[in-house]
């Protein structure tokens, strides 16, 4: 999403959550579950103590209930990522609405908590998303800082992007998916030693 948009949406609707007031950092992994992706990340979460929050896509869930249900069982929170990854922006209400009520659905289905938070597939929504989204109890979370780990497989460039970036309150985004699985370990632990470093803490995003 280019800052221009992101600004423009930031100023116009509050109501989007952009990043936190509190000094947390929270850390935020979107496209799971993964069955290969996701353990890698529970893992480096669960040896530093960490909670995260996991945006799912509604079929994944359907796919790896065991993933899903382990994501939780480590005491982590599960957001809305919608059904499949396709882009709801400029789609007709009731099938956005359909999206997002299916994948929590499935969500409280399988692993018994309900998300209260949203995040459109590739950031891209429009007012009917926000209102699809709200008709369910959920709410817009984007974030600040994108790792862009999904289209940059030169790791010391993930590392210092999301370094440089990161200050009190910031949500980082990082996919736990097929393109991120190989090389995940070796970009979240630096940037992880680092914050530990700047003694900045890290929580999930509590509403
Ligand atoms: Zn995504």
């Amino acid at each position: 999403m280019s800052f221009f948009y992101r600004s423009v949406a930031a100023s116009l609707i509050p109501s989007i959550l952009w990043h936190t007031n509190g000094p947390s950092v929270h850390l935020t992994f979107d496209d799971g579950p993964h069955p290969e992706a996701t353990p890698k990340v529970l893992d480096i979460l669960k040896t530093r103590d960490l909670k995260a929050t996991f945006f799912l896509l509604g079929e994944n869930v359907e796919r790896y209930p065991d993933v899903a249900q382990e994501i939780v069982n480590q005491g982590h929170f599960i957001g809305n990522h919608a059904l499949a990854h396709v882009s709801l922006m400029l789609k007709p209400f009731q099938w956005q609405s359909h999206q997002i009520e299916q994948t929590n659905k499935i969500v409280r289905r399988t692993v018994g908590q309900t998300p209260q938070l949203f995040r459109p597939p590739f950031g891209r929504f429009d007012f009917r998303t926000i209102k699809a989204a709200a008709s369910h109890g959920l709410k817009l979370a984007m974030w600040d800082v994108d790792a862009k780990d999904y289209a940059i497989s030169h790791i010391p460039t993930i590392v210092r992007r999301v370094c440089r970036q990161i200050k009190p309150g910031s949500i980082v985004l990082f996919h736990d998916n097929e393109s991120t699985s190989p090389v995940l370990p070796e970009y979240l632990n630096p940037i992880l030693d680092d914050l530990e470093h700047r003694t900045i803490e890290i929580t999930s995003i509590i509403l």
